[in-house]
């Protein structure tokens, strides 16, 4: 589902800015509901017709066709014709602020606004998008300030674009504008009970969008917290199940077959295998710099293991694809919070397979180990089960024999380290815990080299 942020407030309170500096900080899109009244009112001025009437206004809707487009910033088309600049003066912004309150108008709009809102992540701007054009918008926020800052704000804006205003005129028509907003029937301006009120008064425009990123990404973490919380109970697995004797049997011949054709290919070592468990149901937690990092580390884990590869991986060719499952691969889809993979991780560690996890998610390119994902401490949690590190180093830059060290680290079970449950807090402390260990194997060669 997409997550919506209902941006609103009164004119001149810096939302369309402070919404794209969020945007642009978030990676999503700003719609300008405002622009579109103000297309609204360009068209009709254009066209002679007067603002206040709204017979005419409502006979002129049937000619406006209005859609927004990315061109880096955000664009407004009025059939076709891009009115984005056209749209920004006084004149026009009191036509909006007229033409706004005619139901018609107002009913025009709507479709547009929860369409865009429906299909991506968004910050929505205007006068009542957390009451009325998305009610349940994951995030509320009502921006305001007083409206001789605001009208000081503007003032010095429309200075810079040489407009001949005055400030006395400018703060009018700011009051003027929440009047209107105010007090008109439909949809007025007013604060969402789940808003939360921002006032910009005394903040810089850069403290603003601070502030507003701060809060998105504290309702949206919290939402996401909480959805882990409710679907993934502690169920630590048996350990009973053996892995399959045959298959055993030859996955051993195949291991010793592949341990020789990688120390033939790579100049490849091996640290602290007594550290490797006998039995399967355990996760190694690794840093990641190669594809072929979960054979590195099968060369020496006795029971097979799976492993987590992005989804497209499977949609290459049927021989690729069949021979990354037959070595324990299962698809991921990233960044949509796919719980069900979580389910079949401790399937398989159920099944008696040792399970590998990348934490940092892509490869390093340099080699050192990145910001690690919850998503580790959540299976080895839910599992309550042995967690071995990893650290991967390469050396040099020779394609063929080229130096790789593989250093298995002392295994850690989440209880150890007081970590009973998946509640946010013990994640943490627990991902941090792995990430610490896994840097630490790893830059134990840094520091020799
Ligand atoms: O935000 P901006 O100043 O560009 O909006 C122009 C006018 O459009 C406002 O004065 C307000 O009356 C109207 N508007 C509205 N509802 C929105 C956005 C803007 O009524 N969601």
């Amino acid at each position: 589902m997409s997550i919506n942020v209902a941006l609103d407030g009164p004119s001149g309170a810096g939302k369309s800015t402070i919404a794209k500096m969020a945007a642009a900080g978030l990676g999503f899109v700003y719609v300008d509901t405002g622009a579109m009244y103000r297309t609204i009112a360009y068209y009709c001025i254009k066209e002679g017709a007067d603002v206040s009437d709204a017979q005419a206004v409502k006979a002129a809707l049937a000619n406006i066709d209005i859609s927004l487009k990315n061109e880096g910033t955000q664009q407004v088309f009025l059939n076709g014709e891009n009115v984005s600049d056209l749209i920004r003066t006084p004149e026009i912004s009191m036509g909006a602020s007229k033409v706004s309150a005619i139901p018609e108008v107002r009913a025009f709009l709507l479709d547009l606004q929860k369409d865009i809102a429906a299909n991506n992540d968004i910050i929505m701007d205007g006068r009542d998008i957390g009451t009325v054009v998305l009610p349940d918008a994951q995030v509320k926020i009502f921006l305001t300030a007083s409206a001789e800052e605001r009208a000081n704000r503007r003032f010095k804006e429309l200075q810079e674009k040489g407009d001949p205003s005055t400030y006395e005129e400018v703060l009018a028509d700011i009051n003027q504008r929440d009047y209107n907003d105010i007090h008109r029937d439909i949809a007025p301006l007013r604060q969402a009970e789940d808003a939360v009120l921002v006032d910009s008064s005394s903040l810089t425009l850069e403290q603003t969008a601070e502030e507003i990123m701060r809060i998105i990404n504290e309702k949206t973490a919290k939402k996401k917290e909480r959805k882990v919380r409710e679907l993934m109970p502690v169920r630590p697995i048996s350990k009973s199940r053996r892995y399959n004797p045959v298959k055993l049997v030859f996955y051993t011949i195949l291991r010793y077959i592949v341990m020789g054709l990688y120390h033939i290919y790579y100049d490849i070592h091996f640290e602290g295998t007594e550290n490797v468990p006998k039995d399967g149901g355990n996760v190694f937690a690794s840093n990641h710099r190669s594809y072929q990092d979960p054979v590195f580390i099968a060369i020496h884990t006795r029971t097979p293991l799976s492993y987590m590869a992005k989804e497209e991986l499977f949609k290459q060719n049927v021989l690729f694809t069949a021979l990354i499952k037959f070595f324990g691969a299962f698809p991921v889809s990233r960044g949509k919070g796919d719980t069900a993979v979580i389910d079949t991780s401790i399937e398989k560690l159920e099944m008696g397979r040792n399970l590998v996890i990348f934490p940092e998610g892509t490869r390093s390119k340099d080699g050192k180990v990145g910001a690690g994902k919850t998503g580790v401490a959540l299976v080895a949690a839910v599992a309550q089960t042995r967690i071995v590190p990893v650290g991967i180093v390469f050396e040099g830059s020779l394609k063929f024999r080229r130096r790789v060290t593989v250093r298995y680290g002392t295994p850690l079970t989440p209880a150890e380290i007081g970590v009973t449950g998946t509640d946010p807090r013990s994640l943490k402390k627990l991902k941090l815990k792995i990430m610490e260990d896994i840097t630490n194997l790893v830059e134990k060669d840094v520091n020799k080299l």
